[in-house]
């Protein structure tokens, strides 16, 4: 039978982690007894240099309890890659790997289905929201924008697809061959190939607790995920400067027409309004291109991208 480890980043959670741990609980026994996952499954809570008692709560139920493994990142490095480090150490022990929020807002009843597509041979299942009825105004129109912009960029992702999903051990060994800094796993896991699926669900409310994705960190998601997917910016520049080149014809046929008809004049006002046009213009255009040369830079630097400090598992290991 497959072993099942649902992986769970958590960055000051210790409000939801006691609700989110109960419920994985339940989720895993109730698959366990319906002889869909192995005993031996899992759930690896991976704690994101909290600053609260997430691990306190992370190491004191492992001690109780074995189903329950922990990994703790020496410092904050972020959901993506929190994530990432979990599904990875997972991947090692686990034949099935699911990521989920600690926050309990994805639909742990559609579990069941992600595992009933695995067995029926995907190897990615994408939990995808059916509505986002419960989202603010704001929240969802910038995320749809987002999508939108997403694939006018030809970056392929999942529409309304977080990071609730499920991937087999295979899809999980060559996720981790990829050897990119910037992470975007929504970017990522559609290029590992396969055969996926979709399950649906609707999206509720946090468990307890407040957001940790701040507007800040979703722009910056956001941009991270179309500055480290495409080059269409740079193109976009491109198309920007031969149609601003294609201007400058029109308008010296027309100042040549104008100085043949006798009619010129010396204008300050177009002078000055080309200059600062033209200095804004290439400062746009060289900030554009120095964040791709800013993303060669920390490529180059092949750094880790996490550290380990410990990892509380079975005693297999
Ligand atoms: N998270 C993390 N590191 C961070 C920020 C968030 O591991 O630096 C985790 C967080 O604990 C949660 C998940 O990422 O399990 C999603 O965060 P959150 O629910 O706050 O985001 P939202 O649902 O509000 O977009
Ligand atoms: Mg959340």
């Amino acid at each position: 039978m497959d072993r099942l480890a649902i992986v769970v980043p958590c960055y000051n959670e210790e409000e939801a982690l006691p609700f989110s741990i109960k419920e994985l609980k339940r989720v895993l026994d109730d698959l366990v007894k319906k002889e869909k996952i192995s005993k031996d499954s899992f759930m690896l809570l991976v704690d994101d240099g909290s600053k609260d008692k997430t691990w306190e709560t992370i190491d004191k139920t492992h001690k109780e309890d074995k189903q329950v493994f922990g990994l703790k990142l020496a410092g904050n490095v972020g959901h993506q890659y929190a994530l990432t480090a979990g599904l990875i150490e997972a991947g090692k022990l686990a034949d099935i790997t699911i990521s989920i929020d600690a926050d309990l807002q994805d639909d742990t009843d559609v579990i069941e289905e992600m595992v009933d597509k695995f067995h029926q041979g995907k190897d990615i299942v994408y939990g995808v929201r059916n509505d986002r009825k419960k989202d603010s105004f704001f929240k969802r129109t910038t995320a749809q924008g987002f999508y939108k912009v997403m694939s006018m960029m030809g970056v392929k992702t999942v529409y309304n697809h977080a990071d609730f999903r499920l991937m087999s051990k295979r899809a999980v060994e060559h996720f981790s061959k990829f050897g990119e800094s910037n992470l975007f796993l929504r970017g990522m896991v559609p290029l590992i190939g396969y055969e996926t699926d979709c399950v649906y669900y609707e999206r509720k409310e946090r468990v307890a607790g407040e957001s940790k994705y701040p507007l800040k960190k979703m722009i910056a998601l956001a941009w991270n995920g179309i500055t480290s997917f495409s080059v269409k910016p740079i193109n976009l520049i491109l198309g920007m400067g031969l149609f601003i080149l294609f201007l400058c014809v029109l308008a010296a046929i027309y100042a040549f027409v104008s100085y043949l008809s006798g009619s010129t004049v010396a204008g300050w006002t177009s002078l000055i309004l080309s200059i600062w046009f033209l200095g804004g213009l290439q400062l746009i255009s060289i900030g554009l291109i120095g964040q791709y040369i800013g993303k060669i830079y920390t490529e180059v630097k092949n750094r880790p991208r996490y550290n380990i400090e410990i990892l509380l598992a079975d005693e297999e290991i």
